[in-house]
C-alpha cells in the first residue's frame, strides 16, 4: 500500500515509512492511496471470528509490502490478547436497539488502547528490522499519554518522552502514566497548561537537531496507524448485529475526528453504515461545521468531557481531502485560509454531500450528567462523560429506529469520577481489578519549567534508554 498526502506535495510513502513519519513535509496527513474495498461476501464469511483474526482481513491491505502476514498476525494476537475481556470490544445493550460498544477493556480503559498498542508493538517490529531507535513525544491532557506508554514500555528500541500539565489532569489518569516504570519510560510534568505542552512538541518537531540525528516520531491520531486500528471495531460491531447484511448507525463522541474518521473509511471500504453521528462537548467546531458549514477556531473551554476539550480537530483534514474529489490543492488553499482567518466554508455540494452520512450534536456539561443519570435509571449502566455526550447525540439525532444504533463507548466511567458525582447517581465506579493497587503504587515523574530549552536538554539527556543522545 502507498500513502499520499492531503495537500498534495509531500512524498509518497509505503507503510513502513508512513508509521515513522508525523505530518507530512507539505503539512498535510498521509492516507492510503487506493482504499481497500471489501465485497458484502468476503464481510459476511468473517463472522464469528476472534477479534484479532478479524483485525487482520480488515488491515491485511493496509500493511501488505511491509509486514509480512505470519508476522502481522503475531503482532495482532499479542495486541489484542492483553485486553480484559475476551471479546476485546463487546456490546452491551442499553435501550431499543440502541448499543454501547465498550472500548474500555484496554491496559488504559480508553478506546486509545486500541491504536496504541499497537503502534507500539509495529514500532518495535519495524525499528528492529532497520536496526534504529526513535524518540517519541507527546502532549497529553490524559488517555493519550497513559495509552501511548502502555504501548511502548516494552519496546526495545524507542524511548518515550509524555509531557502533561503539572496539577492539572485527573489522579487516575496522571497515576495511569507515573506509575508505570522503565529506563525508556519519561513522565514529564510541566509548569503550564496542555497547550504549552503540545507547543512543544510541534517546536521539537519542526527543529529536531538537539535530537543529534535521532528521528522523532508522533504518536497523536496524525499517525495514520491509529486511525487504521480504530476501523476494525466498527466491523466487529456491525457483524455481531447482522451486518452486512444490515446496515448500522454509529454515534462517535469526538474531539480530534481520528475515530469517527476510521468509521467513515469502514463505510468506504463496503460496511453498510447509514448514519455517523459527530458527538461534541461544548467545544463543537466539528459540530458547527456539520450543522451550518462554518469550520471555526473558537476559545478552549473546559468541561467534564477533557478528553474531548479540543479547538481544532486535525483529522478533519482527511476528510476534507475526500470530500474534494483528493485534490491536495483544494485542501491546501483551506488549510491557508484558516490559518490566515480562523475560519473557512466549503463549496454547498461539498457540504450536502458529507450531510448524507454525517449528522451532529453538541451536549454541555448539564445534558452530560443528565444522560448518565439517565442511562443509569433506564438499565443500571454507568457510564463515562464522553460516552454519555455518544448516547445523547444518538438519541436526538437517530434516523431510523430500525437500524441498530452503536454508540462508542470510549472510556471506563472510573477515569472520570467528577461527572459521575455531578450527576448523582450514587454508585461510584471501581477500579478493575489490573489496577485495583493504582492509588497504592509509587510514581515517578519530572517537574520541568514550560520552557522549550529545558525540555529538549532533558530529552537529549535520558533519550537513549535513560542515557544520553
Ligand atoms: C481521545 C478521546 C476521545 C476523542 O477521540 P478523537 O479520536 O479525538 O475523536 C473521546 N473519548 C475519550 C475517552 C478519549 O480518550
Amino acid at each position: 500500500m502507498r500513502y499520499v498526502s492531503t495537500r498534495g506535495q509531500a512524498p509518497v510513502l509505503n507503510f513502513e515509512d508512513v508509521l515513522l513519519a508525523g505530518l507530512a513535509s507539505d503539512g498535510g496527513l498521509y492516507v492510503p492511496e487506493n482504499l481497500p474495498r471489501f465485497t458484502q461476501e468476503e464481510i459476511a464469511s468473517w463472522a464469528g471470528l476472534p477479534y484479532h483474526e478479524l483485525a487482520f482481513k480488515v488491515m491485511r491491505p493496509f500493511v501488505t509490502g511491509s509486514i509480512p502476514d505470519a508476522d502481522f498476525k503475531q503482532i495482532l494476537e499479542d495486541t489484542y490478547g492483553v485486553f480484559a475481556h475476551s471479546s476485546v470490544a463487546p456490546l452491551r445493550q442499553l435501550g431499543n436497539n440502541e448499543w454501547v460498544l465498550e472500548l474500555f477493556h484496554g491496559p488504559t480503559l480508553a478506546f486509545k488502547d486500541f491504536a496504541l498498542q499497537l503502534l507500539g508493538r509495529l514500532l518495535d517490529y519495524v525499528l528492529a528490522k532497520r536496526n534504529e531507535r526513535v524518540v517519541i513525544m507527546g502532549a497529553t491532557s490524559g488517555d493519550t499519554g497513559s495509552a501511548a506508554i502502555e504501548g511502548c514500555k516494552a519496546c526495545d528500541n524507542v524511548d518515550i518522552f509524555i509531557m502533561h500539565p503539572h496539577n492539572r489532569v485527573s489522579e487516575v489518569q496522571r497515576r495511569q502514566m507515573t506509575t508505570i516504570f522503565g529506563d525508556n519510560i519519561h513522565n514529564i510534568a510541566i509548569e503550564g497548561n496542555f497547550d504549552d505542552c503540545q507547543e512543544m512538541v510541534k517546536d521539537s518537531f519542526a527543529d529536531q537537531s538537539f535530537l543529534k540525528g535521532t528521528r522523532l516520531v508522533a504518536v497523536n491520531s496524525i499517525n495514520w496507524a491509529r486511525i487504521m486500528a480504530q476501523i476494525v471495531y466498527y466491523f466487529h460491531a456491525a457483524l455481531q448485529l447482522g451486518g452486512p447484511a444490515r446496515s448500522i448507525a454509529f454515534s462517535v463522541p469526538t474531539g480530534n475526528f481520528g475515530d469517527i474518521f476510521a468509521g467513515y473509511l469502514a463505510r468506504n471500504m463496503g460496511l453498510p453504515i447509514s448514519q455517523l453521528i459527530v458527538a461534541t462537548n461544548r467545544n463543537d467546531i466539528l459540530h458547527r461545521f456539520m450543522s451550518g458549514n462554518q469550520y471555526a477556531k473558537d476559545t478552549l473551554h473546559p468541561t467534564l468531557s477533557p478528553s474531548m476539550d479540543i479547538m481544532v480537530s486535525s483529522n478533519f483534514e482527511r476528510l476534507l481531502f475526500d470530500l474534494h474529489g483528493r485534490n491536495g490543492a483544494a485542501v491546501a488553499e483551506l488549510m491557508s485560509t484558516f490559518k490566515q482567518t480562523g475560519s473557512f466554508s466549503v463549496a454547498d455540494d461539498r457540504w450536502t454531500e458529507a450531510r448524507k452520512l454525517f449528522d451532529s450534536l453538541a451536549v454541555n456539561d448539564e445534558e452530560t450528567c443528565a444522560t448518565i443519570a439517565e442511562v443509569y435509571q433506564e438499565c443500571g449502566e454507568l457510564l463515562d462523560p464522553h460516552t454519555a455526550i455518544g448516547v445523547k447525540a444518538a438519541r436526538d439525532c437517530r434516523r431510523s429506529l430500525a437500524t441498530p444504533m452503536v454508540i462508542l463507548g470510549t472510556a471506563h466511567p472510573v477515569k472520570f469520577p467528577e461527572a459521575v458525582e455531578k450527576a448523582g447517581v450514587g454508585a461510584a465506579p471501581a477500579l478493575p481489578p489490573h489496577l485495583a493497587d493504582l492509588f497504592q503504587r509509587d510514581e515517578r515523574c519530572t517537574v520541568l519549567a514550560n520552557d522549550l530549552k529545558t525540555v529538549q536538554a532533558f530529552v537529549a539527556a535520558h533519550g537513549n534508554r535513560g542515557k544520553p543522545l
